[in-house]
């Protein structure tokens, strides 16, 4: 009844125009295009699409293209051979993200190609991948185009068309002017409009986070691909309880967020926060106020909804894919998430809450997406463990504040989406700029002096 209710309140604009059309005879269907019209503007899907478990390395380039495979291949018994090509930056980094090795695995034992096109941009979003179906003779039987549009979801269109928008707000404007009406909070917000069994799943993705924190501070090792890149996670671990106070909390934080994003590096399970290269702030930040301040488990739940929120509202009014705006919008992202959560566990108010999710996506603004060899490694890794910090400081910051600020949560996110836009795109997920190409040619310079 309360989302009802808060349809309408959302919707001023819809009701005028209803009312107006009641006077100049406009017709039924005139009215429900117009309800759907605006549905369509003013809603968001639920949040367990932000959180999603699965395996890493990368939300875009192996957990897209795995859910494309499936999908696929369900739809299409009795081929017997598929060409799969990927275009612009699925190409461009496929092979270090093992975008190749995924969609093999799952379209095994049908004989598959892979064809690489990196210099093929697609109009409509550019991680592009192809699939078609060939009979014995080698005629096509079956094609289609699809897109990584970030965060592991496909889409037809390379734009987010949720299937299930249960959402009757999508600005935190809206939402803050609810949570001052009724007097409640952002994560009774979420409890509102997400099904009974949302906090199920998220006690699930809890679970699964803090065993990646703890698989991850016990491995050891060097991570798979060319970088020969030693595991970091566990040594600082033992490093961090040798320092005192506010140091120690540093270098914790530090280590949760490292164990995370090595184990996502590795393969392994974890759960999208709001993508697989960002996967290592939220649950860092999570874990180190649990160990550290005894906030129980219900009470960091909560703080999940609400960091979910903040990524749902940056994936619908923005993005949270690299390939598309950079990394402001995977760690970026996670950071501001991770700012909110930890606000609103010590005891921040809405306005205090919105502040420090500003504050963790403002200092992030510009921050391009330039992995060496396509790993999600150099500068991923490090990246998450300073997104961790930087969300604590963003925390503190509002916390100290009254929660009052000139520029607005939702500001930051139109200048985030623009920027994004407005980088080139050699910055965005293709390894061809930036740290991927000095990078590339140090490590090349560093093998052939072995
Ligand atoms: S640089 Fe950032 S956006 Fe790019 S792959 Fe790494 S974590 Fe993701």
């Amino acid at each position: 009844m309360i989302m009802k209710l808060d349809i309408l309140r959302g919707w001023p604009r819809w009701l005028n125009g209803l009312h107006k059309s009641n006077t100049s005879n406009e017709t039924l269907p005139g009215i429900f295009f117009k309800a759907g019209f605006f549905f369509y503007l003013y809603s968001m899907e639920s949040i367990k699409e932000i959180y999603k478990i699965g395996y890493g390395p990368s939300s875009s380039h192996t957990m897209a293209p795995r859910k494309a495979a499936e999908k696929f291949k369900k739809g299409n018994p009795g081929i017997t051979k598929i060409c799969v090509t990927l275009y612009g930056s699925l190409a461009l980094t496929g092979k270090g993200h093992m975008t190749d090795r995924t969609i093999l695995d799952i379209l095994h034992p049908t004989p598959v190609e892979i064809i690489w096109k990196p210099e093929t941009f697609l109009p409509l979003h550019p991680n592009g991948m192809k699939f078609e179906g060939l009979d014995k003779a080698g005629n096509i039987r079956s094609e289609w185009t699809t897109y990584s549009i970030g965060g592991g979801d496909i889409s037809d269109t390379g734009k987010r068309d949720p299937s299930d928008r249960i959402y009757s707000m999508k600005t935190m404007k809206d939402i803050l002017e609810w949570c001052e009406q009724n007097g409640r909070t952002f994560w009774e917000f979420v409890e509102d409009h997400e099904p009974p069994d949302f906090w199920d799943h998220l006690s699930e993705v809890w679970k699964v986070m803090q065993e990646a924190v703890e698989r991850g501070l016990e491995a050891e090792g060097v991570l798979p691909g060319i970088l020969n890149l030693p595991r970091k996670a566990s040594s600082s671990y033992i490093k961090a309880k040798s320092y005192k106070g506010t140091l120690s909390r540093r270098a914790f934080v530090f280590a949760y967020a490292l164990a995370v994003s090595e184990e996502n590096a590795a393969g392994g399970k974890i759960v999208t926060a709001p993508t697989c290269g960002s996967c290592g702030v939220v649950p860092a930040v999570l874990y180190l106020l649990k160990t550290s301040y005894d906030f129980t488990d219900k009470k960091i739940i909560r703080a999940l909804a609400t960091a979910g929120l903040i990524g749902n509202l940056i994936k619908t009014n923005a993005s949270i894919s690299g390939a598309e705006v950079g990394c402001q919008g995977e760690v970026g992202s996670a950071c501001s998430m991770a700012a909110a959560a930890a606000e609103q566990l010590f005891g921040g108010t809405p306005g205090q809450v919105e502040y420090a999710a500003s504050i963790g996506m403002e200092h992030f603004l510009g921050l391009t997406c330039d992995p060496i060899y396509g790993l999600v490694q150099i500068p991923c890794i490090e990246r998450n463990a300073f997104g961790a910090a930087r969300a604590l400081d963003a925390n503190m910051y509002s916390m100290l504040s009254d929660g009052h600020h000139i520029i607005s949560f939702d500001t930051v996110i139109k200048a985030m989406n623009q920027t994004g836009h407005d980088i080139p795109r050699i910055y965005k997920e293709t390894a061809e700029g930036g740290l991927a190409v000095f990078g590339k040619k140090k490590i090349r310079e560093k093998k052939s002096n072995l």
